[in-house]
């Protein structure tokens, strides 16, 4: 069957080559990693070998000095594998905060080690149990004790903590009552996790839909050096914004791939599977909605390079990288329905892939932002509605 996606053309080299990386973690390795509840580190060590992971560090650091645009293709090639780049990802969209705010010695300290694959900073800790979505409510204090600061308070979801050395952390430095403006008084901290368990830190992993390492973490009177600071103290929010359209843009590319996933499996099964004499695919019952999933990742796959196109350009990307998210993971969800739809029964068996690719891509509506939370970022950003919060 002829490749489903025309714009694969572009960057053939890069997506032949993660798809040859790809290649050995085939469909009996995902199953075994899933009923073993295991962390894919083969998968994952291959990947930092070949230097995917460390695509977005400029050259100067020993990365791939790569685009966005060039990102975010490893990504989608990553999904559309039928692997999940939820293992591994956040490597990609953390490193930019030390990129674009860390100190001369904190990059020569990590972004060389980080792109050689010696250093993992795959954890990002800014979701708490009592503030959710309201992250300017952020109440895990980081409190300056001469060289150090103490952190005390509990963050909850935070992915791959057991396979990372190193975390971004957003605590409160200032009380809230203190600052002018709710988005001030919260800094960004590079937390060295090698000890950290060690050091007080507790970690409880969480039994979720999707076999995603995640955790809630607790603080109490937890050390860091003072020179974990990343930029300015007080600034810390303003330093995470700065990587969401990255973050947004990867994310899509992600769901894109997870799309063109789906509806590769849905069309060949629906052409192969007999039922009533003929196959199911020439019922147009069967047959459109295939269709029109189709035609929503494609349009989806064309905001994402939209953005990605403004983002590597250096302009304001905003308002693109969000829909980008928005558009494409409401069709890479509406693909997995279509494509379980579409295989019946089977879509329900572990061995055919569809179920479990199904449950990770519906996280995308929920992580790492919610649909709600782009849309009101539109409303009130892009469309100058009233502010809701
Ligand atoms: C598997 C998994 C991995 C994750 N990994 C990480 C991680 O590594 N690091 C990290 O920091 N976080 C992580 N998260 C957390 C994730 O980013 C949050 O779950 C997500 O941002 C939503 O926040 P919440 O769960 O607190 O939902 P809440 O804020 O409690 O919101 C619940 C629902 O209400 C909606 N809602 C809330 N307020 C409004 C409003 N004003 N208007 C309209 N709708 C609203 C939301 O859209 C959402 O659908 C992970 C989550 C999961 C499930």
């Amino acid at each position: 069957m002829n490749d489903i996606n025309p714009l694969s053309r572009d960057h053939g080299e890069i997506r032949e080559a993660v798809r040859a990386a790809c290649a050995p973690y085939d469909s009996a390795y995902w199953q075994r990693i899933e009923r073993e509840s295991a962390y894919p580190e083969e998968f994952v060590q291959a990947l930092t070998t070949a230097g995917w992971l460390a695509a977005l560090i400029p050259d100067e650091f020993g990365g791939g000095g790569l685009s966005l645009t060039e990102a975010s293709i490893i990504l989608e090639e990553i999904n559309r594998s039928g692997a999940n780049s939820g293992a591994c990802h956040a490597q990609m969209y953390t490193m930019g905060t030390v990129l674009r705010h860390g100190s001369n010695e904190q990059k020569q300290n990590y972004l060389p080690r980080i792109a050689a694959g010696e250093l993992r900073l795959q954890s990002f800790a800014v979701t708490e149990p009592v503030t959710g979505t309201d992250t300017t409510k952020t109440r895990t204090t980081a409190v300056r004790h001469g060289d150090r600061y103490v952190v005390n308070g509990q963050k909850v979801w935070i992915s791959r903590v057991q396979h990372s050395d190193l975390m971004l952390l957003l605590a409160r430095t200032t009380p809230l009552e203190q600052v002018v403006k709710k988005s001030l008084g919260l800094s960004v901290f590079l937390v060295d996790l090698r000890d950290a368990e060690a050091r007080g830190l507790r970690v409880r992993p969480i039994d979720n839909m999707v076999n995603h390492e995640t955790n809630e973490l607790f603080f109490e009177d937890f050390e860091i050096p003072a020179e974990s600071l990343i930029g300015e103290e007080g600034k810390g929010f303003r330093y995470i914004l700065d990587g969401m359209n990255a973050e947004r843009i990867l994310i899509a590319a992600e769901c894109i791939g997870d799309g063109f996933w789906f509806i590769d499996r849905a069309r060949r099964y629906a052409s192969e599977r007999i039922v009533f004499d003929r196959p199911i695919g020439m019922n147009q019952g069967v047959q459109f909605p295939i269709a029109r999933a189709y035609a929503n990742v494609r349009a989806a796959d064309l905001m994402r390079y939209e953005a990605a196109r403004l983002f590597d350009a250096g302009q304001a990307c905003g308002a693109e990288a969000n829909m980008a998210k928005l558009l494409a993971a409401d069709a890479s969800w509406e693909s997995a329905n279509v494509c379980l739809q579409s295989h019946g029964g089977f879509g329900f068996a572990a061995e055919y892939d569809v179920e479990r690719k199904f449950r990770e891509t519906r996280l995308y509506q929920v992580a790492p932002i919610s649909t709600n939370l782009i849309l009101s970022y539109l409303g009130e950003h892009v469309l100058e509605l009233p502010r809701s919060f």
